[in-house]
């Protein structure tokens, strides 16, 4: 079976993990600065602070942001669950906007008015135009989850050139990985400060009172990666450059051969200032389901991305309007159909997935 997405580990991966469980530290040790130092340097950002997880960043960003009870924080319905939920794990509260049909991203002329905060995520992997946003909000924190190695026209995503903060995710199926692992960019030193010592339980450590002294003035959590994970991460980050220009060598492949065929390829971006991050190649197809199901028969494995969050109670009670308020994720949700799309699929896998999908139209 091909999966839709699986990572890509080398013997160098993991002799870089295998370094540090020979070493001294486990946990917050050399190899967590090494890898900010990284991404902050590969993204353009001043900052990286590195979490357990691209979910824990969300709600460190939230949280670093001063988001907080009476807050509102929108997002797009097609995404995943922790887009919203790091509005709900600081007590303020999520609302759901529908999509740009031509991008499958936010549509941001839909945002609402006086909201407190946007989390634009970069669908499949390409990236919000956050440069045409009006009415700006008190924090755009951006979801990076797919799009880490994506390019626009004011740089990397992960610089913040329109935003106070990026989140990133380094989960097996996104574009690097370091097991489970996420981090957060910014260019304010404030935040940078806020992000980690909420990683770290809030603590302030006050050595001009005894050595061992720390308060803790606001509450944190413990969402801290360990060293065999940045390890990792950093040795996977070397690689992002290959592993996104492979991911649209891909992406070329598949638009040259599936023209024609009867689905709708994912969507573009505008020219050349800009650069897909590919984590997904979400086609549309009519009878979704049905060629799922014989794609897997053919041995080649897809995922719907997402069930839409409005569909979800814990994040949009009907009562404030059902399925009609977001007619084109609606329409998009039911053809969405994901095809693999990793580095280590191989050029056969990628002639393979194309023949089953012509087979199972
Ligand atoms: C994967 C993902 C996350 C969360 O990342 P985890 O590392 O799995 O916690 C957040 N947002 C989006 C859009 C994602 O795809």
């Amino acid at each position: 079976m091909i999966p839709y997405g699986r990572q890509s580990i080398d013997e160098d991966d993991i002799q870089a993990v295998v370094k540090v469980l020979r070493g001294d530290w486990l946990t917050q040790g050399p190899a967590i600065d090494e890898l900010e130092d990284l991404l902050a340097a590969t993204v353009e950002a001043r900052y990286a602070v590195v979490f357990a997880n691209g979910t824990a960043a969300l709600h460190a960003a939230c949280a670093a942001a001063g988001l907080g009870s009476g807050d509102v924080l929108a997002t797009s319905s097609l995404t995943f669950a922790a887009s919203a939920a790091c509005a709900h794990y600081v007590g303020a509260r999520s609302t759901l906007v529908d999509i740009d049909p031509d991008t499958l991203n936010i549509d941001l002329d839909l945002v609402p008015d006086g909201i407190d905060a946007l989390v634009a995520v970069h669908y499949a992997g390409l990236p919000v135009d956050l440069a045409a946003l009006r009415n700006r909000p008190r924090v755009v924190i951006e979801d990076a989850a797919h799009a880490i190695g994506a390019q626009t026209p004011d740089g990397p995503v992960g610089n913040c050139a329109h935003s106070d903060l990026t989140a990133f995710s380094f989960h097996p199926v996104k574009t690097i990985t370091s097991g489970e692992g996420g981090a957060v960019t910014t260019n304010d030193p404030d935040l940078a400060d806020s992000l980690r010592k909420f990683r770290h339980h809030g603590i302030e450590r006050r050595p001009e009172i005894a050595s061992w002294y720390y308060e803790i003035p606001e509450m944190g959590v413990n969402s801290r990666l360990t060293d065999m994970q940045a390890a990792l991460g950093s040795s996977q980050l070397g690689k992002l450059d290959r592993f996104v220009a492979r991911r649209n060598d891909i992406a070329e492949t598949y638009r040259h051969e599936l023209d024609g065929l009867d689905i709708r390829l994912p969507p573009e971006p505008a020219d050349e200032t800009w650069r897909h991050g590919r984590h997904l190649f979400p086609i549309r197809v009519a009878e979704r389901d049905r060629v799922a199901d014989e794609l897997r028969t053919r041995g080649v494995g897809t995922q719907v991305h997402y069930v839409p969050l409005h569909r979800h109670s814990a994040y949009h009670d009907p009562a404030d309007g059902g399925p009609e308020r977001f007619p084109h994720t609606e329409a998009a949700f039911a053809e969405l159909l994901s095809i693999p799309m990793y580095p280590a699929l191989s050029d056969d896998d990628v002639t393979a997935v194309i023949s089953a999908l012509e087979a199972s139209l």
